[in-house]
C-alpha cells in the first residue's frame, strides 16, 4: 500500500486476515492521512485516530513510514504481488493573483498549513486572518486560525453563501465561533508592502441563474481587507509526479489515472487506486469504501480469480413480530426535531487546539435523538395468499397508503389511489391479483413503518421485517458478524 490513509489502512485491514503479508509506505511519521494531519483535533481527537489505525497496524502491517515514494518503478520492481496506491489528494490550489510571490511568507495552502499545525511545526498565525474558499477545508482553516492567536478571522468565498461547498453543519460551527463569511468576493490581488502582505483586495461579484445555470459577473466594486496571513483553501487534486508515464498506467487528459470504476484496477494489472488518489477528494467513508472494494479485487488477482467475480452483499429479511401486538423495535414515531450535540464552553475552546468541541449525547439525549428513528430498515412485507381482503388494513393506516383496486397502468394507478401517488421517483407496491381480481397498492413514500396494519390484519398477510444489507467484503461475511 503506497499512503497510510483510511482507503490503505482498510486494504490492510481486509487482507491481513486472510493471511496476506501488507506493507504500508507512507511519507510522514505516522499513519492515518489526512485524518491525522487535516482533521483538526479539536474534531477528531488523536486518540480516538491512534486507537482505531494501531488496531489495523497491530494485525502485523510492515511500517515503512517516513518513506516517501518517489517512483512507483522502483515498488514494481519489488516482489509485491500487488499494489494501492491511496496516496490521496495532496496537492492544495495556489491563487496566481498579483503579490502572490512577493507576499508569499505570509500566504499558505489551506491543507499544507493544516499539517504543519497537526505534526506541531507551526503553532500561531497573525492576529488578521483572511482564509479564501467556501469548503469544509476553508472551515478548518478558519477555526484552527482562532485557536492559534487569531483574533479577526474571516471567510472570502467568490459565490453566493448558499452555494458554498462547506457542509451546513461546518459553516454553523465556525459562525457560532463568531467567524464572519464574506460571499461574492473574488480575490483580485495581495496587497504587499516590500514583501511584507498587508491585505486582499477583492471584486465583489454578482451571481445570476438561468435555467439552473450560475455565472458570477464583477460589479466593478473592489474592497480591501487588512491581514496578517492568508490561508488559501480552494481545492484539492491529486498529483502522480512520482509515478512514471512508461510503466503501464494510462491516465486521461486532466492526469488523473484511468481506473476501473468496479475493480478499482489501473491499466497495469499489479496497480489498483482507491480514496481521493483515484477519483479526487472525497471523504473518509468513500475512501474506506474503496478500500473494501480494491480488497476484494486484490484477493481475486492474488488467486488468480476473475477481478469481475465479486462476492454480493449480504441482504437478510428478518420479521420483527414479538407477540400479536408487539415489535422489537419502537414504532411510535417522535415529533421532536433533531437535538443537538451538546458544545464545549466557547472560551476554553478557543484557547485549546486539542479540546474536542462536540461532547457528544449523555444517555437522555441520545435515546431521545434515537426515538426520532423512521425505521426505515423496517418494511412492510405482504404476502398476498394469505390476505382475505376484509380491508382492515386499509381501514387503520393512518396515512391511506394501502389500496385495494383493480390493476392498469402504472400512470393510472398512481392517479386513482385513496392519496395520488404523485412522486415518481418512489416505487409503488403492487400485489399479484388476488382472489377478487384486485389488487393491493402501496404507495411506499407514504408509509410511516409503524405497523398498525400488520397489528390489525388478522391472517398475518402484512408483517413488519427488518432488512440487513453488508457490503461484501474480501472475506465472505457470515451475518452473525454484523447481527445479534
Ligand atoms: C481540511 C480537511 C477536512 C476534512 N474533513 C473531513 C471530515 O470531517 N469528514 C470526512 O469524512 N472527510 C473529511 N475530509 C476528507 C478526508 O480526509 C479524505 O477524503 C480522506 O482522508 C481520503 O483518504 P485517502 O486514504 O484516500 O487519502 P489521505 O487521507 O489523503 O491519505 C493519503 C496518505 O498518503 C500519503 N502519501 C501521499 N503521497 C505519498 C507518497 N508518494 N509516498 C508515501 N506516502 C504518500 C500521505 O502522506 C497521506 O498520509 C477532510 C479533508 C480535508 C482536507
Ligand atoms: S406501516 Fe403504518 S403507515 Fe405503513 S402501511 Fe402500515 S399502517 Fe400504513
Ligand atoms: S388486514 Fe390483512 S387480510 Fe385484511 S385486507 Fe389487509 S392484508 Fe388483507
Amino acid at each position: 500500500m503506497i499512503g497510510g490513509g483510511p482507503a490503505s489502512l482498510t486494504v490492510a485491514r481486509d487482507l491481513m486476515p486472510l493471511g496476506y503479508d501488507c506493507t504500508v509506505y507512507e511519507k510522514d511519521p505516522q499513519a492515518g492521512g489526512l485524518m491525522r494531519t487535516n482533521i483538526p483535533s479539536f474534531r477528531l481527537p488523536v486518540g480516538v485516530i491512534d486507537e482505531e489505525v494501531d488496531r489495523i497496524l497491530d494485525f502485523g502491517v510492515v511500517k515503512k513510514f517516513n518513506q516517501e515514494v518517489k517512483s512507483l518503478k522502483v515498488i514494481l520492481d519489488e516482489d509485491y504481488d500487488a499494489i494501492f496506491i491511496g496516496t490521496g489528494a495532496p496537492k492544495g490550489k495556489d491563487l496566481n493573483i498579483p503579490g502572490r510571490h512577493e507576499a508569499s511568507n505570509n500566504i499558505h495552502v489551506g491543507i499544507d498549513w493544516l499539517t504543519s499545525v497537526a505534526f506541531k511545526h507551526i503553532d500561531k498565525i497573525g492576529q488578521r486572518v483572511v482564509v479564501i474558499g467556501g469548503g469544509n477545508t476553508a472551515m478548518d482553516c478558519c477555526r484552527t486560525s482562532l485557536r492559534l492567536g487569531g483574533k479577526d478571522v474571516k471567510v472570502t468565498v467568490r459565490s453566493p453563501k448558499s452555494d458554498m461547498k462547506a457542509s451546513d453543519w461546518e459553516i454553523e460551527e465556525a459562525e457560532l465561533e463568531g467567524i464572519p463569511i464574506f460571499d461574492n468576493h473574488s480575490p483580485k490581488e495581495f496587497i504587499h508592502e516590500n514583501g511584507k502582505l498587508k491585505g486582499v483586495l477583492f471584486e465583489k461579484m454578482k451571481a445570476e441563474y438561468n435555467d439552473g445555470k450560475r455565472t458570477l459577473t464583477a460589479t466593478g466594486e473592489t474592497v480591501l481587507f487588512e491581514c496578517d496571513d492568508v490561508l488559501l483553501a480552494i481545492g484539492q487534486e491529486n498529483a502522480f509526479p512520482w509515478i512514471e508515464r512508461d510503466i503501464g498506467i494510462e491516465f486521461n487528459q486532466w492526469e488523473q489515472p484511468i481506473v476501473d470504476k468496479t475493480t478499482f484496477q489501473s491499466t497495469q494489472p499489479r496497480v489498483f487506486f482507491g480514496g481521493d488518489a483515484a477519483w479526487g477528494p472525497e471523504n473518509i467513508i468513500w475512501a474506506v469504501a474503496h478500500g473494501h472494494q480494491a480488497a476484494i479485487s486484490i484477493d481475486n488477482f492474488c488467486q488468480n480469480k476473475d477481478l469481475k467475480d465479486r462476492p454480493s452483499p449480504l441482504t437478510n429479511l428478518v420479521s420483527q413480530k414479538m407477540g400479536i401486538h408487539e415489535w422489537s423495535y419502537p414504532n411510535d414515531i417522535s415529533n421532536d426535531d433533531r437535538f443537538a450535540v451538546p458544545h464545549a464552553d466557547i472560551e476554553t475552546s478557543l484557547t485549546d487546539l486539542n479540546l474536542e468541541v462536540e461532547l457528544g449525547y449523555d444517555e437522555k439525549l441520545a435515546f431521545d435523538e434515537a426515538q426520532r428513528c423512521l425505521n426505515c430498515d423496517i418494511q412492510t412485507v405482504f404476502t398476498e395468499n394469505l390476505c382475505i381482503e376484509c380491508d382492515a388494513c386499509v381501514d387503520i393506516c393512518p396515512i391511506d397508503c394501502i389500496n385495494f383496486t383493480h390493476n392498469d397502468t402504472e400512470e393510472n394507478l398512481r392517479k386513482k389511489l385513496t392519496v395520488p401517488a404523485l412522486n415518481l421517483t418512489q416505487d409503488i407496491l403492487v400485489s399479484e391479483t388476488l382472489k377478487t381480481g384486485r389488487v393491493m397498492v402501496k404507495d411506499e413514500d407514504m408509509c410511516l413503518h409503524c405497523g398498525l396494519c400488520a397489528e390489525r390484519c388478522p391472517t398475518g398477510a402484512w408483517d413488519m421485517q427488518k432488512f440487513t444489507y453488508i457490503e461484501s467484503h474480501a472475506k465472505k461475511s457470515t451475518i452473525s458478524e454484523y447481527v445479534e
